[in-house]
């Protein structure tokens, strides 16, 4: 198990230095939510080099580790905060905290603790303490690292009542952080439309979001999505782990795809 550890941390370096390289980039976090892929793409200007995050609610505080590791090496010009209206995982804790609900302890830690004591009775309003705890979350581990003025971070909130999306395909895709937009990805990979999506650079860092997304959403498809053989021996390293750790069902159908871009 150590050895496994050792051999994802030194990977996920190499995976810093190959994307990050000399371009300094924006970053994107958002929800792992299905149907927020255009407005996601939408974010993206042209002309600029980017990285996507993204994981159950936009939860700074579960990514806070890759997120350090990435401005560490200097590769971050722009944080963009993508969290939306009608989010599944501010549900979670809603029922969590008003309706005591009971759920795992990995997700009552990475997601539903830090809203405890805070004050809303609305779903909208939890949404809304979401939106400034997850920019406050991002202002507060920039100046810990003390790049808060270096770093420009921009919150913007999708309305999903006002999108077009895809019918939702019942998968889920994991991967390192991706840097294609997901029109571009779609072209490539068809079935993947309507798919949630866990971008992380510490897949371990993901175990709720699984459990999230193979348990309470029900999602019993799994792709893996990587650019090389090692990124694919990886990700599979961490889905065996995950299985025997009863983070993922083995009733879970997984299968890999190569990105292509
Ligand atoms: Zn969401």
């Amino acid at each position: 198990m150590r050895d496994q550890v050792n051999s994802a941390f030194l990977y996920d370096e190499k995976w810093i230095f190959r994307i990050i390289m000399n371009d300094k980039m924006n970053l994107i976090i958002s929800c792992m939510d299905y149907r927020i892929q255009d407005a996601i793409d939408d974010a993206i200007d042209d002309d600029e080099k980017f990285v996507i995050m993204r994981n159950a609610g936009a939860n700074v505080k579960e990514l806070r580790n890759s997120i350090v590791r990435m401005i560490k090496q200097g590769g971050v010009k722009r944080i963009k905060l993508m969290p939306h209206s009608d989010c599944a995982a501010m549900k979670i804790v809603y029922s969590a905290l008003k309706e005591n609900k009971h759920y795992d302890a990995v997700i009552y830690e990475s997601l539903v603790e830090q809203f405890n004591g805070k004050n809303f009775n609305s779903l909208k309003e939890l949404e809304i303490i979401n939106r400034a705890m997850q920019y406050d979350n991002i202002k507060g581990l920039l100046d810990e690292n003390d790049v808060g003025k270096s770093i420009e971070v921009e919150s913007i909130f999708v309305n999903t009542e006002k999108l077009r999306y895809y019918q939702r395909n019942g998968s889920f895709v994991l991967s390192f952080p991706v840097s294609a937009k997901y029109s571009d990805l779609f072209n490539k990979i068809g079935k993947i439309r309507g798919s949630y999506f866990l971008h992380s650079l510490d897949i371990d860092d993901l175990a709720a979001d699984m459990i999230i997304a193979n348990k309470l959403v029900g999602l019993k498809k799994l792709f893996l999505l990587y650019a090389n053989e090692e990124e694919k021996e990886t990700l599979n390293e961490h889905i065996e782990s995950m299985k025997k750790r009863d983070i993922l069902g083995n009733d879970i159908a997984v299968e890999m795809l190569q990105n292509g871009l």
